[in-house]
């Protein structure tokens, strides 16, 4: 078993971010699986340095170790994604190869209109409009394109730990999506399916509002030839008593928030333990003893509400 811990270096560790590391911890560890830890910092507008370093000590001060990473080094390096641009390079020339990659012209506001009103987890479906297109016509538009991949014609479907059979038709639920942005950088999901595949990962636990990219990662590994089938697991987001899910934007309540008022690791993980279903008596837990107890049968498909401020959910532990 390999899995991994793929921070985005834009913020510091929050309680979120703490319950899928913890639940991926947990299950790979439970299993006797290697970690890898994967900087995942595409996103150079703000992805920031100190903020890795900010999360690895954290990481480790919860307990939440790894074996091959930046840091210690391991067969599959480099680990920071930053590193691994000629890979993904090499992995669109490939799909160009197959005459799967086209260039698409289409601004924001036109993907906006085709995409309808949002509706939340709804993915906008491309229509396909830059497909086909002449060389003639590529000309005309004096702009950088985005590069987007022409997906198969096919149903993917996979068996998630929590959220059960999942199926999708990329065609239909997705389209031809963005593997290379207009403005130069690689999409995300070009990147970690790259990653995922050439660093042999057969366990991915995550939070669920990526349960739907997870189609498009299938099809992009099997398009590249890799041959590792990943287990995924889905697990519920931590929500505010809005139901807005709790995110670095948002100012989130950070770990080291927490420790600020006054908490320990054991308090940190045993809370998060509690709310998320895997022991029945709120308390102190380590981890040693959450892993015995750790079950994906536990863990509920609905969020995970945390309505108080840290302050207060420490008084919950005590
Ligand atoms: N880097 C992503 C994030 O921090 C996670 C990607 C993944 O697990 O596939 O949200």
């Amino acid at each position: 078993m390999r899995s991994r811990f793929a921070p985005s270096p834009t913020g510091y560790l929050h309680l979120g971010n703490v319950w899928t590391a913890m639940l991926g911890w947990l299950q790979t560890k439970k299993a006797g699986g290697i970690l890898v830890l994967r900087v995942e910092d595409i996103d150079e507008q703000r992805s920031k340095t100190e903020y890795m370093t900010a999360f690895t000590e954290d990481m480790l001060r919860l307990g939440l170790t790894w074996d091959e990473g930046p840091d210690v080094g391991g067969p599959y390096g480099p680990y920071i994604q930053r590193e691994r641009y000629g890979r993904y390079h090499e992995a669109i020339e490939r799909l160009a190869g197959m005459g799967l990659i086209y260039p698409c012209y289409c601004s924001r506001a036109r993907l906006q209109a085709v995409a309808g009103a949002p509706h939340d987890g709804d993915m906008p479906v491309y229509d396909g409009r830059c497909y086909g297109m002449s060389e003639a016509e590529r000309e005309k538009n004096n702009k950088p394109p985005s590069l987007r991949v022409h997906v198969p014609d096919c149903v993917i479907s996979y068996q998630d730990g929590v959220y059960g059979e999942q199926c999708e038709n990329l065609r239909r639920d997705c389209g031809d999506f963005v593997v290379h942005r207009a403005d130069g950088m690689y999409a995300y999901q070009l990147a970690v399916s790259v990653d995922d595949g050439a660093m042999g990962i057969t366990h991915v636990l995550r939070g669920r509002d990526l349960l739907n990219s997870t189609g498009r990662q299938i099809a992009l590994m099997r398009l590249l030839g890799y041959k590792n089938r990943i287990e995924y697991t889905h697990v519920p987001l931590l929500v505010d008593s809005e139901g807005r899910r709790l995110s670095k934007r948002q100012h989130g309540m950070t770990v080291r928030d927490l420790w600020a008022a006054g908490a320990d690791s054991q308090q940190i993980l045993g809370y998060l333990a509690y709310k998320g279903g895997l022991v029945d008596t709120p308390g102190r837990y380590g981890l040693g003893e959450l892993v015995q107890r750790f079950d994906t049968a536990k863990i509920a498909c609905t969020d995970i509400s945390i309505d108080a401020a840290p302050a207060d959910i420490i008084k919950t532990f005590i």
